[in-house]
């Protein structure tokens, strides 16, 4: 696993090196650019300040529950520069469509592919083969308006990120914990050395589990020592703390011992539910991508690990209390920004967890565009970076058909993506 790991790192790096036109995708498929800003336009252009664009459609939501009818709004650079409701010609007339900002999805696992037998798991998978599938899975979570996302967690996101950020890989910005955190039997001295070692390594929050994965029955799997060493350290070095936890002991031992946000939480109770609203933590419960996805994928998953005959029995059963789950918590009130754990087989899907939260969960459709904008980006403390639509802030926008406020599925159709000023596609 972790040669893999290395070969991916020296692959990207390579990529990273190349010029911009060799890394793009394949012809035929979309995604690449053809607006008339060219790489150089989101950072104020060679040679001068850029003109700025302006994007017009019948509505644009702000991401925090706001609405402005026929918005016109203009970026320069790379930034926001005004939103208004101005007449005449603009740079991308979107027409009867929504605007709103790019999405955030809290947790993705880009590093997830079938291998080339179409399995998930295959040994020895050449690493030119890993390179383009995680790339593949970038630049469909972009193209379907993720403009940012959370990586828990992988090595090669460190250069993948870079990559990204650079403009040679057509992909959302990452935010990553470059690893995940088994505690297992390590001494609370050994915890927090290791957040500080990734710290060191330039990770951007730490991913720690806290309970066995649903495919196990999810029981707890750490001591309360363990997580107050390892979030109060995460703590001390400013880093925020993300909990794989599904049972109620596993999440009030997280809870307790101050970390930042807890994920999953499938068998949460009214006890833990409690204590998560008590502590004002974060909860991404994944409630409409991850477990359907395995379930759709099911023979190419099977045999690996514990997807098992008994694994996905626990996971057929768990799908259809998700929603009431939800609901539950959506009702104590707690904070929950949008996270999917998008798998292999499910990148360029994030939006149906909104729509599951809607559809199956009792959320309004605004609330859901809520989650998956602003709200994901304060639960990452980029709250005043991205997220939403306000002069200022990064040129993240992406356009759908329709009014997703009306119909949320409209999420799902994308028809024009702008990340930092630069845009990606437009139908
Ligand atoms: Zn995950």
């Amino acid at each position: 696993m972790k040669r893999c790991a290395i070969a991916l790192a020296t692959a990207f790096l390579v990529a990273a090196m190349m010029p911009a036109s060799r890394a793009q995708a394949p012809p035929g498929q979309p995604g690449q650019t053809n607006a008339p800003a060219g790489r150089g336009q989101g950072r104020g252009g060679r040679g001068g300040p850029a003109a700025p664009i302006t994007v017009r459609a019948a509505r644009v939501l702000d991401g925090r529950g706001g609405t402005l009818e026929n918005g016109v709004i203009e970026v320069t650079g790379s930034k926001i520069t005004g939103i208004d409701q101005r007449t005449g010609p603009v740079t991308y007339d979107l027409g009867a469509n929504t605007i709103l900002p790019g999405m955030i999805d809290v947790h993705v696992h880009l590093n997830w592919y079938f291998g080339p037998g179409g399995k998930y798991g295959e040994r020895d998978v050449p690493a030119g083969y890993q390179m383009d599938a995680v790339i593949d899975n970038a630049r469909k979570t972009l193209m379907a308006g993720f403009t940012t996302v959370q990586s828990l967690g992988w090595a090669g996101d460190k250069p993948l990120k870079a990559a990204i950020a650079e403009g040679v890989v057509p992909g959302p910005r990452l935010i990553t914990s470059l690893a995940q955190i088994q505690p297992g039997s390590q001494t609370p001295d050994q915890l927090r050395d290791r957040v500080r070692q990734l710290k060191a390594q330039g990770a951007d929050v730490v991913k720690l589990f806290a309970s066995g994965s649903i495919r196990d029955g999810g029981k707890i799997t750490v001591t309360q020592e363990q997580m107050d060493a390892a979030c109060g350290e995460a703590k001390a070095q400013g880093l925020r703390t993300l909990v794989h936890a599904h049972g109620p002991d596993s999440i009030i031992v997280s809870v307790k011992a101050g970390c930042s946000q807890i994920e999953h939480g499938a068998y949460a109770d009214d006890a833990a539910i409690k204590a998560m609203k008590d502590a004002n933590v974060y909860f991404d419960p994944n409630i409409g991508l991850v477990l359907q996805n395995y379930i759709e994928h099911k023979d190419q998953y099977m045999g690996s690990g514990n997807f098992n005959a008994d694994g996905f029995a626990f996971m057929e059963k768990a799908v259809p209390t998700m929603g009431p789950q939800f609901n539950k918590a959506l009702k104590a009130g707690l904070r929950m920004p949008m996270g999917t754990d998008a798998v292999a087989g499910a990148h360029g899907q994030n939006a149906r967890e909104a729509i599951a939260r809607v559809q199956q969960g009792g959320q309004k459709p605004m609330d859901a565009i809520i989650g998956a904008t602003s709200l994901g980006a304060e639960s990452m403390n980029l709250g005043n970076e991205i997220g939403t639509l306000k002069t200022g802030y990064e040129a993240d926008i992406v356009a759908v058909a329709g009014n997703p406020a009306q119909d949320i599925t409209k999420l799902r159709d994308v028809i024009f993506v702008m990340k930092g000023g630069r845009v990606f596609s437009k139908k």
